[in-house]
């Protein structure tokens, strides 16, 4: 058995895994090349391959061609050097990547040379489109008003989280689609008006609940539906319910004590072994219409993909993360958009066979390039002829096999993100020592002090919103958990008002990191049903307290 050349635990390679390399085939004139087997454990090859990617972060810093201001997901002082252009900089047609070609240095490491034009080459700030008004967010498409969010399309007035899709005046929450003034959501589709709800559908003005269905003014409810007027799961009238929630109203205290009840409710109630809908032979957690997708995660619409963590259309492909719009046949990518047979690579958009490339757009055949549009038959972001390409990319893929560097993902040290910036610790948190043990970077502070000259503690600001002035904006707020200060924002402190909600107690990036502990991580045990017993996988593992059911169970007993 190998042992991961990362955590040197010993994984199993499986036959499919095998199958996949040798069907995924690169030709260069009569030499054909195959990607290597893994070696890395499947865990750490999403971490390694996340860790090249920050969608939460943004920094204010200056664009390194005019010196101008601007946001971005590269701060100033990146942990591997990086050229970071604003995003209308980047786009404009008066530069072309090709011009910091060089020469491939057989006396030199691959990794070394990649990582010095990687250096060089501009990046995008953000990568953003056709927003309005959105300048502190990153992975958004055709949002208006938005403030702190990522990964997210087709919103207005939504701020702090991530993954909102079509969503209006939504406030802190993660995983929320269709959805309007919605606060503290997790993982709810259509939902109005309500907070606290998380692992919900059509429900309208629930509260503090998890797992309800087409469900109406429920408060501190679980496994419900179709139901209205519940108070911990009991019917109640609409006078009595009225009565009951009034307590509760527009006071931040007495709405604390309702989220630690529920977080004893969370453990009490029943929850589904994995979110899988409509899927036939899949395994994992949070995927639809899909087939033979197995150890997957976020996956709509994908068929015959292993350890693929989210993806849309995605087809044939092994150890990928963030693929969108009809990918197929990808290996160790991270990022791309209609990538077709590419492999070590990241951020691909409209390309094909591509190896150990990033940030490349409608090209093919590319080996080692960085930021080419409309490219063929390129090493090192230099143009060849086709027989000259032909020629040289085994001799370096040798070469690499000589120096070890074949068949590895980019090295981590090649990020311009610490671990705790980018993707990889949203869902794999690590601390420091383990982090830097494992060679990651680490940002030590990201810290942003807001300009405020009065500062107040969490713990002082009034119980009740009525009783909360104006001038809280000018006011930065020290958090209760990081002692980290924050300011409210405008639109913020409105809906708080207008929601009669109390003014957060922490800062934002302790509320996301809150959010995303909801999320089960992405590991998968076998359980067996509460119910029927029958085998089942799952991201429970089985140590933790709470009650698992197979699908069918499930929707018999709640739904
Ligand atoms: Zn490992
Ligand atoms: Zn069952």
């Amino acid at each position: 058995m190998p042992s991961c050349s990362l955590c040197r635990q010993t994984f199993v390679i499986e036959s499919d895994e095998t199958a996949f390399v040798q069907k995924m085939t690169f030709t260069f004139g009569k030499v054909v090349v195959h990607p290597e087997v893994p070696r890395e454990c499947p865990m750490c090859r999403l971490k390694i391959r996340t860790a090249h990617r920050n969608e939460r972060f943004l920094y204010k810093r200056e664009s390194d061609k005019s010196g101008r201001d601007i946001v971005s997901v590269f701060h100033a002082k990146p942990m591997s050097p990086c050229t970071v252009w604003s995003h209308e900089e980047w786009h404009r047609d008066d530069w072309d990547a090709i011009e910091y070609g060089r020469p491939f240095d057989f006396n030199q490491s691959f990794f070394r040379q990649f990582q010095e034009l990687q250096s060089r080459v501009p990046k995008m700030a953000v990568v953003t489109v056709g927003n309005e008004n959105c300048e502190f967010t990153t992975g958004t498409g055709y949002c208006k008003n938005c403030y702190l969010i990522n990964s997210s399309e087709y919103c207005e007035d939504c701020c702090y989280g991530k993954l909102f899709q079509k969503c209006r005046s939504c406030f802190d929450c993660a995983y929320i689609f269709d959805s309007e003034l919605c606060y503290e959501c997790f993982s709810v589709y259509t939902c109005y008006q309500c907070r606290f709800l998380s692992f919900a559908k059509n429900c309208t003005d629930c509260q503090f609940s998890t797992d309800l269905l087409g469900c109406k003014n429920c408060f501190l409810c679980a496994n419900l539906s179709r139901k209205e007027y519940c108070f911990q799961n009991r019917q109640l009238t609409k006078e009595e319910y009225s009565k009951q929630i009034a307590v509760y109203e527009n006071s931040y205290e007495k709405q604390q004590e309702a989220l630690g009840e529920l977080t004893e409710l969370r453990k009490r109630s029943i929850h589904r072994a994995a979110n899988i809908v409509n899927c036939e032979n899949c395994t994992g957690d949070y995927l639809e219409n899909s087939k033979n997708c197995r150890d997957c995660f976020d996956m709509t619409e994908s068929e015959d993909c292993r350890h693929v963590t989210v993806g849309i259309g995605t087809k044939d492909c092994l150890d990928c993360s963030n693929m969108y719009i009809k990918p197929e046949l990808c290996f160790m990518t991270l990022g791309t958009i209609e990538a077709y047979n590419t492999a070590y690579s990241l951020y691909i958009f409209h390309s094909q066979n591509i190896l150990y490339s990033e940030n490349c757009f409608h090209s093919a055949d590319l080996f080692g390039c960085s930021g080419l549009k409309h490219k063929k038959h390129c090493i090192l972001n230099t143009q060849y002829m086709k027989e000259e390409y032909d020629e040289l990319v085994p001799k370096i893929i040798e070469h690499m096999k000589r120096g070890g560097e074949w068949g590895h993902y980019f090295p981590v040290t090649s990020s311009p993100f610490g671990y705790n910036e980018s993707l990889a610790h949203e869902y794999m948190p690590l601390k420091k020592n383990e982090a830097l043990s494992f060679g990651f970077h680490w940002r030590d502070s990201h810290d942003e002090i807001p300009a405020a000259s009065k500062v107040i503690n969490a713990k002082d600001l009034p119980d009740r919103m009525s009783e909360t002035p104006d001038d809280i904006l000018n006011w930065a707020i020290r958090c209760e958990a990081s002692d980290r200060p924050y300011k409210i924002q405008k639109a913020e402190l409105q809906f708080y008002r207008q929601q009669q909600l109390g003014i957060p107690r922490l800062h934002s990036e302790i509320r996301y990191e809150n959010r995303m502990k909801l999320r089960n991580p992405r590991t998968l045990f076998e359980r067996a049903c509460g119910k029927c017993e029958k085998k089942t996988m799952s991201t429970f593992a089985p140590e933790r307290p709470g009650i698992i059911y197979c699908e069918e169970c499930y929707r018999k007993e709640a739904e």
